[in-house]
């Protein structure tokens, strides 16, 4: 048991080496909250809020975060005693739906609080709260293998040599951004470029519609390129119609903003909605219902991996130690800081090995990278101490 003695939520912005193109948009700079929570004993922790600045991937976003976390959630957690971080997720649920973001920011920050109070990485302590790693006796990764993901682009040539470049840099697995008018000519470059070795996933963030027929002549092409998975090819509680979808498809439909938590899980697994999932744990709520998301598919053989949402070196750490479960059965997102930032906010920067994996940090208590306070201080563009 513990006490949250101050919380520390700044808004910064990170300038993107290259704007990053999906159907939901682009964006230049990522905007995005960071929050550092403190014990009163000495130890401290980062955390970060993945929600966009406009609702187009999810209803939340970096203002309405920021008014959740001030107004509704930090003050339920400040000076009260804290048990188990796998406990917070339901203390901030009691009375309050949504806001899975903000939720999950917080929370995701009392697990890291927790594990540097313990002395152990954040990954060990993961490991720990999860019922099936405990049951099946096995222990976090020593390494995850990252997959790459690639923006929409106009010019074919240029996305074929992004692809081609992303096998040579070792990347297991591509997933590229499609969208109605950019699907099956960009997808098929994209196979051709990969080659045989490294599985292609095709997301189109909800954007098509089947009882549009130029759409569903698409869907139809695109399940007979050989992709490896199609992620979110309809709107998000679309669940009837992605089950009907994927009775007619061979491809695996990946669900993404579909899961906002075990019980849209159950839904698919019920309904055959999707055969996968893209596991992100801010949409979720935080790393107690992402662990439980896990947990289910890994016990019912589900293939499931963890997504990424353009998160700073704060964020890709938490994904790291969550990836580092055996029963994420494909590479996550999680390309190295190098990829998306001139200079990223931790230290060390998150490197990957030639061969496409990431080292898991099992050798430091808590996230296993320090947040550069300077940089951030020179990106913060407003912020607030409860
Ligand atoms: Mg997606």
């Amino acid at each position: 048991m513990f006490e949250i003695a101050s919380l520390t939520l700044r808004e910064v912005r990170l300038p993107l080496k290259r704007p990053f193109r999906s159907a939901g948009g682009e964006v230049a700079a990522r905007r995005f909250l960071l929050l550092e929570l403190t014990d009163g004993e000495g130890h401290s922790a980062w955390s970060e809020c993945v929600a966009q600045e406009l609702p187009s991937y999810w209803p939340e976003t970096v203002d309405t975060c920021w008014l959740a976390l001030k107004d509704w959630l930090a003050p339920r957690l400040m000076h009260r005693r804290v048990g188990h971080p796998a406990r917070v997720f339901e203390l901030l649920s009691s009375g309050l739906r949504g806001h899975r973001m903000a939720k999950a920011a917080l929370e995701m920050g009392v697990w890291t609080l927790a594990a540097a109070r313990e002395g152990v990485p954040l990954a060990v302590l993961l490991a720990r709260a999860s019922g099936w790693m405990v049951e099946t006796g096995q222990r976090p990764r020593a390494a995850v293998e990252s997959g790459v993901a690639i923006g929409l682009q106009d010019d074919l040539d240029l996305l074929a040599e992004l692809a081609q470049s992303a096998v040579a840099r070792g990347y297991r697995r591509i997933r590229m951004k499609i969208e109605p008018g950019h699907d099956v000519l960009p997808a098929r470059a994209v196979l051709q470029a990969a080659g045989p070795n490294t599985p292609v996933i095709a997301d189109a963030n909800g954007a098509y519609d089947p009882d549009d027929s130029a759409h569903a002549a698409v869907l139809r092409e695109l399940d007979a390129l050989g992709l490896h998975m199609l992620e979110q090819p309809l709107a998000p509680d679309d669940h009837v119609r992605l089950a009907e979808l994927q009775v007619r498809m061979t491809t695996p439909v990946c669900l993404d903003e579909s899961v906002g938590g075990v019980a849209d899980v159950r839904t698919m697994i019920r309904m055959g909605s999707g055969r996968a999932v893209n596991l992100k744990p801010g949409r979720v709520g935080g790393l107690a219902p992402a662990i439980a998301v896990h947990d289910m598919l890994a016990r019912v053989g589900v293939p499931v991996w963890c997504g990424g949402m353009l998160e700073s070196g704060v964020g890709r750490a938490y994904n790291v130690a969550l990836a580092s479960l055996p029963g994420f059965s494909e590479p996550g997102d999680l390309s190295p800081s190098e990829r998306y930032w001139e200079r990223d906010i931790v230290r060390p920067a998150w490197a990957m090995e030639s061969d496409g994996t990431v080292k898991v940090p099992l050798h430091s208590a808590g996230l296993g990278v320090e947040v550069d306070r300077d940089y951030v201080d020179q990106l913060t563009v407003r912020s607030a101490t409860l």
